[in-house]
């Protein structure tokens, strides 16, 4: 790896056949396509420089080392059931690094009626598979206990249309189901708006199980069968013992090849007939082959503004949302609120500012000493942003209360840590694949820009590196195809 303040004039593109792309945005998806372009440069023909616009690498990946604390303040964890983030840390060999979440409090709550209810067992990809533990539930009425049921004889629609997240969820389960199952725990990935979200974008195999079952319920019972008995030590989620920027750390290290410019703010993007001039907040320029962009859709449409109105257009139209994570932690002799779980959800009918509290040294390994207890709370969603105005002390003391009411406590932190995410995370709304199939369209046409992140196709962290590496492996494939 190297780091540069300036690019030399002697690098601008080469007559020999190397190419020269800048990849923008050291995110999770920049740094999975800068590591696939240099796996599949062999014969060492492309130069790469990535540009972040701020000090560290990693965007929305970030741990804090504090008072023997370790504070995630984007994303604690990953999926494993989605391959790519695996597979990554076996290539990166961070696996040994790895750990799953604790199994001696695995139970989730949800906040309904200002009470903290758990959720019934036998959730799959957040929706019931199961009636037994739903009918259990103390968090459902009778008439919503037996509105669920009527999964089983609801035909499925064979319209072959999109419709909403709370649609589908409602016309399947019903509205108490949705109201305090799927919008809290589906939705809340987004820190998005049911009604606003997209099915086919966001989770298009509950449409797939319905078509083939007739039933959701029996559809995701069959496709769990047999599953969760098969390894009952094996956790859906993955974090990395001393937090994710491991996984962040360990990209930047294999990176020998690449120029990893940081404090560099790309402000531009101009199409030239060989490629893309890009423009710098320090007013220089240079030139490249080909870019892979690497930043929120909206910060793109920014860059090109000038060049492409309808592929502008396009990008504006996904909207971002801003949220905050808040870490709060306290002494454990003091704290008299009961963790004994992973945390919980608020729906959004709580009407409250607090969307979801992670219980973390409940949940993760090695988050806090013992004597401690660490707590993370997000805040904002779609519809009941972050509002703006709330400084930091405001907002401690709003979530603090909250938090007080919700958990039934009055135990005071020994610290905290908020940080902001302005816009930052991409809703999928209705309408969001014809928007990409425009944009890919749009990029077709002109040629030598690939997009990858968060903004478009799967906002977790194995959905980014599938987009980074498969950014870099179309570039590649379309520069051989053009120099055969
Ligand atoms: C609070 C929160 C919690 C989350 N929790 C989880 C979780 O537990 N598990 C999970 O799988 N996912 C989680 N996610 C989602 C996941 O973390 C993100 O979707 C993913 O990290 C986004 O990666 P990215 O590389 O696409 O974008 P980013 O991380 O946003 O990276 C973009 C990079 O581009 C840089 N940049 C921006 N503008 C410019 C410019 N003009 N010039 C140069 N560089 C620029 C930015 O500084 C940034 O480093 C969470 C997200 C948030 C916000």
């Amino acid at each position: 790896m190297s780091t540069t303040d300036e690019i030399s004039t002697d690098e601008r593109i080469d007559q020999q056949g190397v190419i020269k792309i800048a990849i923008i945005g050291g995110g999770i998806s920049g740094l999975a396509a800068a590591y696939e372009l240099e796996r599949l440069d062999e014969r060492q023909r492309i130069q790469i420089y990535l540009f972040e616009k701020s000090e560290r690498l990693g965007g929305k990946i970030h741990t804090e080392h504090r008072d023997d604390l370790v504070l995630e303040t984007g994303a604690e964890s990953f999926l494993v059931r989605k391959p790519a983030a695996m597979e990554w840390c076996r290539e990166l060999g961070i696996t040994d690094q790895l750990q799953g979440t604790r199994l001696d409090s695995r139970r989730t709550f949800v906040l309904s009626g200002g009470r903290l209810h758990r959720l019934p067992e036998g959730l799959s990809g957040f929706v019931p598979s199961k009636l037994g533990p739903l009918f259990r539930s103390s968090l459902l009425s009778v008439t919503g206990k037996l509105r669920a049921a009527c999964d089983f004889f609801i035909p499925a629609d064979r319209l072959q249309r999109d419709e909403s997240l709370e649609s589908f969820m409602v016309r399947r389960m019903g509205h108490e189901v949705y109201q305090k199952l799927a919008e809290p725990l589906m939705c809340g990935i987004y820190a998005g708006r049911g009604n606003e979200l997209s099915l086919a974008a966001t989770f298009p195999e509950l449409r797939q199980l319905e078509q083939k079952y007739g039933s959701l319920i029996r559809g995701l019972w069959n496709r769990t069968r047999g599953k969760e008995t098969a390894d009952s030590t094996e956790t859906p989620f993955k974090t990395f013992r001393h937090g994710m920027t491991t996984l962040v750390q360990a990209a930047e290290q294999r990176l020998t090849r690449t120029r990893i410019v940081k404090n560099r703010d790309v402000i531009q993007l101009a199409r030239r007939t060989s490629g893309w001039d890009v423009y710098f907040g320090t007013g220089k320029f240079d030139s490249f082959n080909a870019i892979i962009s690497a930043v929120p859709s909206f910060v793109l449409a920014g860059m090109i503004k000038s060049t492409a109105s309808n592929l502008v257009k396009n990008l504006n139209d996904i909207p971002h949302v801003s949220t905050a994570t808040i870490n709060l932690w306290y002494n454990a002799k003091q704290f008299d609120g009961d963790v004994h779980g992973y945390g919980f959800v608020v729906p959004t009918q709580e009407q409250q500012l607090v969307t979801a509290v992670t219980w973390t040294s409940s949940k993760h390994h090695h988050r806090a000493v013992p004597g401690k207890v660490l707590l993370r709370a997000y805040v904002g969603r779609s519809g009941l942003e972050l509002p703006t105005e709330l400084d930091d002390d405001s907002l401690i003391d709003r979530v603090r209360a909250e938090l007080q009411r919700m958990m039934r406590m009055q135990a005071a932190p020994l610290g905290w840590q908020v940080t902001r995410w302005p816009l930052g995370s991409p809703q999928y709304t209705m309408g969001h694949l014809e928007r990409l199939a425009a944009i890919d369209s749009e990029l077709a046409r002109l040629g030598k820009l690939y997009l990858c992140g968060a903004s478009y196709r799967g906002v977790g962290i194995p959905d980014c590196i599938t987009s980074g590496r498969g950014a870099a492996r179309k570039l590649v494939a379309e520069s051989s195809s053009k120099t055969k």
